[in-house]
């Protein structure tokens, strides 16, 4: 089966729908969503539908925790932290409750899914090799899928070997059919790895094999419906740098 792998999609519907354009025309047979749905951008409702509509696997995020009121805000930076008192105020009693529903693991397919890492799910950026090796060491299944930091990438550990990572661009490739391996799709709705256009990952469970995917969006569309809600300036800028 073929599954299309999201993470990270903080109420940018415009990033969120161009991704699922794309995913249509893929050979995708179902939809993972690796968390955070919410946060930073302005259309958390419309966000929450589109994955109710079309996930079939939802985690939930650090952001979608916070905004349920089960993190402390003073644990977010300040524009992060101003967003998700927006988008409390701002939600419907639906997007509340599909919400509320979220867990940040999964632990039930042939794959591990964790919206940050299989030793921390909620909050540890896995950026670097040590880190990468001991979350390869706590982790039960051969392949992870995680979120959170925003940068497509990948870590792989070979038998006897050390742990060793990479960024990833679009197009390439990975051979999933042997080794121990962490998976970022990158981020649909705020990429912070350089590149603007909203990120995903095709992933085949049959060839064991994922491909790195970008698509570009209405950037400027995403950036005016941030200010239009009057959250900081800065959430809006950062979209077309991609960081
Ligand atoms: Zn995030």
């Amino acid at each position: 089966m073929r599954v299309a792998v999201i993470s990270d999609i903080h109420g940018n519907r415009h990033a969120f729908e161009a991704v699922l354009d794309a995913i249509e025309r893929s050979q995708c047979r179902e939809l993972w969503c690796l968390g955070d749905l919410v946060g930073y951008g302005a259309e958390p409702d419309a966000c929450v539908e589109l994955a109710q509509r079309h996930a079939a696997i939802c985690l939930a995020g650090n952001h979608d925790l916070g905004v349920r009121g089960e993190i402390p805000l003073e644990r977010f930076s300040r524009g992060a932290a101003l967003a998700a008192r927006w988008t409390q105020e701002t939600i419907s009693a639906s997007t509340r409750e599909y919400l509320d529903g979220l867990a940040p693991a999964n632990l039930d397919e042939a794959v591990g899914l964790f919206h940050a890492s299989p030793r921390d799910p909620v909050w540890e950026y896995v950026l670097a090799s040590l880190q990468a090796e001991l979350c390869l060491d706590a982790q039960q299944h051969r392949v992870c899928l995680i979120g959170h930091s925003h940068v497509a990438l990948s870590f792989s550990r070979a038998a006897g070997a050390a742990a060793t990572g990479q960024t990833r661009d679009p197009g390439e490739e990975l051979d999933l059919t042997t080794g121990e391996w962490l998976v970022n799709p990158g981020s649909v709705g705020q990429p912070r790895d350089g590149d603007p256009r909203a990120a995903w990952l095709e992933l085949d469970l049959e060839c064991w094999s994922a491909a790195y995917r970008r698509v570009e969006y209405d950037v400027a569309g995403a950036a005016a419906a941030i200010r239009a809600a009057r959250l900081p300036d800065s959430l809006a800028e950062r979209l077309a740098f991609g960081q």
